[in-house]
């Protein structure tokens, strides 16, 4: 079986040094690029199974790498590296498209914890669920992350195709809000149970025929949501 690649994007020399190390003795394959520029020209030619980036880099940032990956349409999991403080830049990254989040100075053994548990829901992901789902009249595409309903076709956020990937390994049986933070969101606690209710309802515009009457994403009173197919 061909080994793991993580890219480490990261220009202080001391903490580049080190992560490869650490993952390299992990068993992972390891590149490492030392600025935004090189980390993009790193990703166009080859595919990592992981990109751990720092957000404070010279040439392109690191919120700059994010976007244009994702804009590109890579589904690659990225960790963002960030220094204390930085609660805003936090958002900024979820919003455009980051899986998890660690604040520098963090503990190796939790970095590496991370980029397993974030190994392993994408592999989970890849065994279980189907690239495309039929909801009732709705062709969903998770990979193409686009939802056909008749004439109309629906663009669909990273963070709701990762919803619709949870509530269809569950489907008929209720997610809690909690879980959706647990394994939507990640680790971090900022988001409240109510950034799921206005992601459902955002999901709900676009894969019910009748939004406000769902059949499909269904609520699970005092609990969370269900997915019926
Ligand atoms: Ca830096």
């Amino acid at each position: 079986m061909a080994r793991v690649r993580v890219l480490v994007v990261e220009d202080e020399e001391a903490m580049a040094v080190g992560l490869e190390y650490a993952l390299v003795r992990e068993g992972y394959e390891v590149a490492v690029a030392r600025d935004g520029a090189a980390a993009l020209e790193a990703l166009r030619k080859s595919a990592p199974d992981l990109v751990l980036l720092d957000v404070m880099l010279p040439r392109r940032s690191g919120f700059d790498v994010l976007a244009q990956l994702r804009r590109d349409g890579r589904e690659v999991p990225v960790i963002l590296l960030t220094a204390k403080n930085q609660e805003v830049d936090k958002l900024h990254g979820f919003d455009l498209g980051a899986d998890d989040y660690v604040t520098k100075p963090f503990s190796l053994v939790e970095l590496l914890a991370r980029v397993r548990a974030r190994l392993r829901r994408r592999a989970s992901d890849a065994a279980d669920v189907p690239e495309e789902l039929v909801l009732g009249p709705a062709r969903v595409d998770l990979r193409a992350m686009r939802v056909q309903l008749g004439t109309r076709t629906e663009e669909l956020s990273l963070r709701e195709v990762d919803m619709l990937k949870l509530l269809w390994r569950e489907r008929g049986r209720p997610v809690s809000r909690e879980r959706f933070l647990d394994e939507v969101w990640g680790h971090e606690s900022f988001p409240t149970t109510r950034t799921v209710d206005q992601h459902v309802v955002k999901l709900r515009q676009k894969l019910e025929a009748d939004p406000s009457n769902p059949v499909h994403l269904l609520t699970a009173f005092g609990v969370g949501y269900r997915l019926e197919p």
